[in-house]
């Protein structure tokens, strides 16, 4: 240890703690969709437009048409920690939007090349600002958003090295879509792939939006989940057993609309199929729970992938319940439906 030469602490620089922090936040094409589409429905975007080339290494564009970004606040989106969804303590153990971090924008921009184009409805026409060369100007746009992620990891070539084929990051970013999709039937969302059209959902209720996202054998082959427990509701559709699956590929979890990979829920659901699913059997299933937010810590995760209860057995237990219902009245519902 004697032999060790003493360093110096330093402050690191903005742009080395950008990268840093986009380590946590940016692994891959798909996850730099996520944010940004994130953004696009805290904007309050009817229509989603995700736009991909090369499974989306070489290019991301995401557009939007909700509320746009004042002219003046331009640059200020892509500062880290800078934010127009909480302002205090208070707003964080309330927060409602999918954003709160202000982090997402500033992480793509310090490994890949950003512009930015926003209107909003009282600008006389759009902005353009350019990341890198911070170039900013006028620009044709209808009212809302577009932003154009290029060359993802172009600086940080150990981080690109890790990305796999397109086909692969494609197939990733469309899963990240498809999430958003469940989550919110009443917006549209489309993805091209090299200009081709490669899925489009039109807005729609629950159940048509799950039909048109996982198919008509899952809707017809699922039962509705319907649990109210206090502050803490259940919703969504759980398959059948014989729709099970040799992978946990159909397990979509939503906590106040937000995407989630909770062990706790998806144990909740398991054991309420433990006496129908054999082995290593995976069932499916779309569950919404809703839960009064000061009861749930969505602040764990950088991606926010993973949440905390107050009260974890509450959840489980209601998951249980919810589920074990739902497959129960079905199996009632075809006994009841015999005579008629
Ligand atoms: P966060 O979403 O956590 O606030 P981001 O870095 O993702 O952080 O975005 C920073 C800010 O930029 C947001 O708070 C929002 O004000 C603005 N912004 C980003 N994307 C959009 C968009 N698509 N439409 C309108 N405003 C946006
Ligand atoms: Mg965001």
């Amino acid at each position: 240890a004697a032999a060790l030469p003493r360093r110096p602490i330093r402050e690191l620089p903005d742009e080395l703690v950008s990268q840093i922090a986009a380590g946590e936040v940016v692994e891959r094409p798909a996850s730099v969709v996520r944010e940004l589409v994130d953004n696009a429905l805290d904007a309050g975007a009817s229509q989603i437009n995700v736009k991909l080339m090369a499974g989306g290494v070489r290019s991301i564009v995401v557009e939007d048409d909700g509320i746009g970004i004042a002219s003046a606040e331009l640059p200020l989106a892509l500062r880290r920690h800078a934010t127009s969804k909480i302002g205090s303590l208070d707003d964080l153990e309330a927060v409602s939007t999918m954003g709160f971090r202000g982090e997402a924008l500033a992480a793509i921009a310090s490994v890949a090349d950003v512009s930015l184009l926003s209107r909003t409805a009282s600008a006389p026409h759009a902005l353009r600002l350019d990341a890198r060369s911070g170039e900013l100007g006028p620009a044709a746009r209808a009212v809302g958003t577009s932003v154009e992620v290029r060359e993802l990891f172009f600086n940080t070539p150990a981080r690109r090295k890790f990305l796999k084929s397109d086909s692969t990051e494609l197939a990733h970013a469309l899963e990240a879509v498809r999430r958003h999709a469940l989550a919110r039937p009443d917006v549209g969302f489309a993805v091209w792939h090299e200009g081709k059209l490669v899925a489009q959902w039109r807005p729609a209720r629950l159940d048509q939006r799950i039909r048109d996202v996982l198919g008509e054998e899952f809707l017809e082959g699922s039962r509705p989940v319907e649990h109210a427990a206090g502050p803490l509701t259940i919703q969504g559709r759980t398959a059948l057993p014989e729709l099970s699956r040799a992978r946990a590929d159909q397990q979509y979890v939503f906590v106040n609309g937000r995407y989630v990979r909770d062990r706790l829920i998806a144990h909740g659901v398991r054991s309420a199929y433990e006496d129908v699913l054999h082995g290593q059997r995976q069932p499916a299933y779309v569950l919404f729970a809703t839960i009064v937010p000061e009861l749930v810590d969505v602040n764990v995760h950088p991606t926010k992938i993973e949440v905390r209860f107050r009260d974890g057995r509450a959840v489980h237990q209601a998951v249980h319940r919810a589920v074990e219902g739902a497959l129960a009245v079905s199996r009632a519902g075809e006994v009841a439906q015999a005579p008629a």
